[in-house]
């Protein structure tokens, strides 16, 4: 059964080399579950640079505007540092992430019992957390306007305006009361409504559009509250929604409460599409990590776990993707660990390959 349209863009560095441990995942559900994707691969970053002259055709750009979702690699490398910025690879991300208009990230903090060591907290803290963070990513502080540094008497003035219209609010609401509903019906939105009109207006909005979704259950939290409510319980949460400036901090705060870098997985969202499926780009978190490039040494999990919220958020198969997570806590339960998952202690680590077959075999 074929179940929609998956472009892969493996790019820079470890990119391919995860990738790859993907596409064999993907083979084994057309294989044993009868699920097949209809899968396209194309270049992007210094990989498409090299072959085109620019980090993104608009072939390629065009490609990722029709399909369910985009699945990332990574992309950048020392060999591109010298490029004029028009044709860096990381502009190839920034126009896919800018033409498919993605203003929902979806960071996910998501802790394997396996790992809980890893974590900065106390073990119980996190063991077995699994929680979303969505950011606004398309507005907000970083992009409001006046900005600028401007003289002013005899000084100068750095300004930033946090702007927010209800559409934008209400939009990436919408995605996290979505989410939300895919997961534990559980949403905290988070702004300072105590002390920004942006947060007055978001909190109006949010509770607006929680009119739509009356089987969440919605809360709100000052951001400064949540940030130390994120670290003293993680758990009490589910979904938080929260604008550009405050996503930012935070998501990166609770991926820290995770570990390594090379377990993060996330997602890029946008408006539905004719199907109902949003536009979606998916990618780990970590970079193309050239220094390890190429040895096979990459933890091809985070990368993983991106396919796994594709499946879950752009092809509603949820329950595969629990599989699949499942899969990957048992192969780090029974002790496999990549180098970056490796403390002093003298384990041998598996390579990217090693990873992979130890979780096709659990699968
Ligand atoms: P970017 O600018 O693209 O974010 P970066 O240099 O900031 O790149 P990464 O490329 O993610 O960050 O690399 C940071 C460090 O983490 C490097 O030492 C890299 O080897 C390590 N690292 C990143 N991803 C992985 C992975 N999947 N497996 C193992 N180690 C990784
Ligand atoms: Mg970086």
């Amino acid at each position: 059964m074929s179940v929609g349209s998956l472009l892969i863009l493996p790019g820079d560095g470890i990119g391919p080399e995860v990738m790859a441990e993907v596409r064999r995942i993907i083979d084994w559900y057309g294989e044993k579950r009868d699920l097949t994707f209809d899968v396209s691969e194309d270049l992007v970053g210094g990989a498409a640079y090299d072959k085109h002259g620019t980090p993104l055709t608009d072939a390629t750009m065009d490609h990722a505007q029709e399909v369910d979702a985009v699945l990332l690699g990574a992309v950048g490398g020392p060999k591109y540092d010298d490029l004029d910025f028009s044709v860096k690879p990381e502009r190839g991300l920034l126009r896919l992430r800018k033409e498919m208009d993605l203003f929902a990230n979806l960071r996910p903090a998501q802790c394997f019992d396996a790992l809980a060591d890893f974590s900065s907290l106390k073990k119980d803290v996190v063991a077995g957390l699994d929680i979303m963070i969505v950011r606004e990513l398309t507005s907000g502080i970083y992009f409001g306007e006046p900005r600028g540094i401007f003289e002013e008497g005899n000084e100068r003035v750095g300004i930033n305006t946090q702007r927010y219209t209800e559409s934008e609010i209400d939009r990436v609401a919408r995605s996290a009361f979505e989410l939300a509903m895919k997961r534990d019906k559980k949403l905290c939105s988070m702004e300072k409504a105590n002390v920004m009109e942006s947060g007055i207006l978001w909190r109006e909005v949010v509770t607006e559009v929680a009119k739509d979704y009356p089987e969440v259950e919605l809360s709100h939290m000052y951001a400064d509250a949540g940030a130390m409510q994120l670290c003293r319980w993680p758990k009490q949460f589910d979904v938080i929604v929260t604008d550009n400036l405050f996503g930012d901090l935070l998501s990166d705060a609770a991926a820290m409460l995770t570990g390594s870098l090379g377990m993060l997985p996330s997602a890029s969202l946008g408006t539905p599409m004719e199907n109902g499926r949003p536009k979606a780009l998916y990618e780990p978190v970590h970079g193309s990590a050239p220094d390890i490039a190429g040895q096979g040494k990459a933890n091809p999990i985070a990368c993983i776990l991106s396919f796994a919220m594709a499946l879950r958020y752009s092809f509603d198969l949820g329950e595969e993707a629990d599989r699949l997570e499942a899969a990957i806590e048992q192969v780090l339960a029974d002790g496999k660990r990549t180098a970056d998952l490796l403390g002093e202690e003298g384990v041998t680590p598996v390579s990217t390959s090693g990873m992979g077959d130890a979780i096709l075999e659990a699968l």
